[in-house]
C-alpha cells in the first residue's frame, strides 16, 4: 500500500469520489470487480478536474446494459398492462378490469374487505 494516493473529492457537497491510484504506473482499483487496472480503462467523470469514474469501462458498460434491459423489460410490462387494463390496487392485488363491474367485484372481495378494514383499525 507504499505507493497509493487516495484522495476524496466532493462535489457540490453532495457526490463524493474516492479515488485509489497507484502513483507509479496509473492504475486504479475498479470499485465493483476490485481489479486493478491502466488508468486508460476508466473514463473521466470530470475532465476539468480529472475526476475518474470508480467503476472501470467493462463494468460500466456492464451496468449500462443490465440498466438498459430493466427499463426495457419495465417498459413491456406497462405495456402489456395498458393492453390488458390490469389494475394494481392498494391492497397488493393486481386485476384486469374491462368494466366497472371488475372494479366492483374487486372491492367487495374478501381479500380487498380485509385490507380496508386492517388499514382503518
Ligand atoms: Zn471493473
Ligand atoms: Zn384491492
Amino acid at each position: 500500500m507504499m505507493n497509493l494516493l487516495y484522495t476524496l473529492f466532493v462535489v457540490n457537497n453532495k457526490y463524493k469520489y474516492t479515488i485509489l491510484q497507484n502513483r507509479d504506473n496509473q492504475t486504479m482499483e475498479c470499485t465493483k470487480c476490485h481489479e486493478r487496472k491502466d488508468i486508460s480503462e476508466f473514463s473521466l467523470k470530470n475532465k476539468k478536474e480529472g475526476i475518474y469514474y470508480l467503476h472501470c469501462d467493462d463494468c460500466r458498460k456492464y451496468t449500462l446494459q443490465m440498466q438498459y434491459k430493466y427499463k426495457n423489460k419495465a417498459k413491456d410490462e406497462y405495456e402489456i398492462k395498458k393492453i390488458t387494463n390490469v389494475i394494481d390496487c392498494e391492497c397488493g392485488k393486481s386485476f384486469v378490469s374491462f368494466r366497472d363491474y371488475h372494479i366492483y367485484r374487486h372491492v367487495n372481495s374478501q381479500h380487498h374487505k380485509n385490507y380496508i378494514s386492517c388499514k382503518n383499525r
